[in-house]
């Protein structure tokens, strides 16, 4: 029988589900069982170039019609995925492993959230008007034109809408590539969205690895690439569009510093260290990996952050008291324990976790080392799994040199409630989404990326806007024309 989690098709491009299996077969592992549960194909040449002549050939008309009205059909695509928001949070669990009492709350949702959002912006994106004397200028904010979504594997609806929804709000279309991981839910972005009005052509997802992404970005129609991925992937489509003069946003991976002082209240300072380091299995880009605790309330925070660690529930991601699940894939739980090992080689302490959970799927237990020194490979490299670095210091001015020595720039924490000083290192901390006395929030009004290795451009607030539109300046001139002869 076939399971609930398979698609209608692979693809989704002109506003229809489009199936063409002489492509690479993408089986779709459900990560707590790790039973196949589905099964999608890798856009051919031919399916990649119905998708980008489609999107190309749709934006021009789309981008005529008045910003209220391509709003209103975000805000009613906004609609119907909070209507479907249980059926949307499973199909989320099943393809990323989730638990569902996360999915219910932070995808579909947050999804919706962003197609809300700039559906409201639609209608108020103008230019200005800059007098000259007699004369004047006037700007134009326009669309891009065709603009390329790629996408991780961590949060595959909330990826697809944060950036479907600007690019679709300034009049843009887009050809989006889900993670080869997870394929499954941006093709149901593409039918709500379609399903609230949106015109055949202008949202298409199309499935693959690396190779459909890279025809993409190095297709000369294509206007603009969105990234969500790691830092050498970055790299390579920076560089690829780069080559076509193309704009991007790039939101890459992270090493963050979380920041506990002395004087930080201990359970909510724990509290953040857990949400910036085990929520979705530690799988989160923004996560605060490092985590600096000042020496006089180190073990106070150890104790408690392994009491509360051992109240983690692992089990069945579909059972909503599970707040704890698997790894993605076989090969990224695989990727974590060797960091795990690499901790306990390096001479780290062990305080929880350590070891592949003992049960069916791939989950890893939540681990906490401490102990960690800057020089250790686990407080150097992104793990992008559930693996905690507590590091030790003594001064202010001490930690923000330390916490700013990496190439990452990403995110950054602070806990204290000395607000002086709160804002003073948040100041000096290179990242680009920074919190005090919280950690990982991550709202639609928000601006959310990174600075240095960790990527550019924003995604999300009226940033994004600067992001998937363009300015034209018109000169007016009331007068007659001088000229030198
Ligand atoms: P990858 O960098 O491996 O892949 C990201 C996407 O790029 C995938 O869809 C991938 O395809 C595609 N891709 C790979 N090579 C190319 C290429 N040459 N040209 C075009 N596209 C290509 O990242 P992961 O999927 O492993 O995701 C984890 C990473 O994402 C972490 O580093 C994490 O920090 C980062 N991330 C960043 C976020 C942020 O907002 N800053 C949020 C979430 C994650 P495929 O894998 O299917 O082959």
């Amino acid at each position: 029988m076939t399971h609930p989690a398979q698609p209608k098709a692979s693809h989704f491009i002109n506003g229809a589900y489009v199936e063409d299996t002489s492509g690479t077969p993408i089986p779709v592992i459900y990560a707590a069982t790790g039973e196949q549960i589905a099964t999608v194909y890798a856009a051919t040449p031919a399916i990649v170039e119905q998708a980008l002549s489609t999107a190309k050939a749709a934006q021009k008309e789309w981008a005529k019609m008045t910003g209220t009205e391509r709003g209103r059909i975000l805000r009613r695509a906004a609609d119907i995925m909070r209507e479907r928001n249980h059926e949307l949070s499973v199909l989320e669990t099943y393809d990323t492993g989730k638990p569902l009492q996360e999915t219910l709350v932070a995808d579909a949702t947050s999804g919706a959230d962003a197609l809300e959002y700039f559906g409201g912006l639609a209608g108020s994106l103008t230019g200005e008007h800059i007098p000259m004397g007699e004369d004047w200028v006037y700007t134009m904010r326009e669309a891009l034109g065709l603009c390329v979504g790629i996408g991780a594997w961590n949060y595959p609806t909330q990826i697809a809408c944060w950036k479907g929804a600007p690019a679709l709000a300034c009049g843009n279309s887009m050809v989006f590539k889900p993670s080869e991981t997870t394929p499954l839910c941006a093709l149901k972005v593409a039918e709500i969205l379609h399903e609230a009005g949106a015109p055949a052509g202008i949202y298409n997802v199309i499935q693959g690895m690396g190779e459909v992404g890279a025809a993409l970005v190095t297709d000369p129609r294509v206007d603009k690439v969105s990234l969500t991925g790691s830092v050498p992937t970055g790299k390579k489509v920076y560089a690829a569009a780069a080559a076509g003069m193309k704009h991007v946003t790039m939101e890459l991976g992270g090493k963050s510093p979380l920041i506990i002082f002395d004087d930080a209240d201990v359970e909510n300072a724990v509290g953040g260290a857990i949400n910036g380091n085990f929520y979705s299995s530690g799988q989160v880009c923004s996560n605060g990996t490092r985590v600096f605790v000042q020496k006089g309330i180190k073990e106070k925070f150890l104790a408690r952050l392994a009491e509360r660690t051992g109240n983690a529930i692992l089990g069945d991601p579909m059972d909503e008291a599970t707040s704890f699940g698997p790894m993605v894939t076989e090969n990224q739980m695989n990727i974590v324990l060797g960091y795990i090992e690499k901790g306990k080689e390096e001479g780290a302490r062990l305080i929880c976790g350590g070891k592949r959970a003992d049960m069916d799927g791939f989950f890893v237990e939540p681990t906490v080392f401490a102990d960690v020194t800057d020089d250790m490979t686990i407080a150097r490299e992104e793990i992008f799994g559930p693996v905690m670095s507590v590091l030790d210091f003594d001064t202010e001015e001490e930690v923000i040199a330390r916490a700013n020595d990496t190439e990452f720039g990403l995110s950054a924490g602070v806990f204290t409630n000395d607000f002086s000083r709160a804002h003073r290192v948040i100041g000096q901390l290179e990242a680009g989404s920074c919190f005090i006395n919280s950690y990982n929030d991550a709202p639609v009004e928000a601006p959310f990326g990174g600075v240095k290795a960790s990527g550019v451009g924003r995604e999300n607030s009226k940033e994004a806007i600067k992001h998937f539109s363009q300015v034209k300046s018109v000169y007016v001139r009331m007068g007659d024309v001088e000229a030198a002869f």
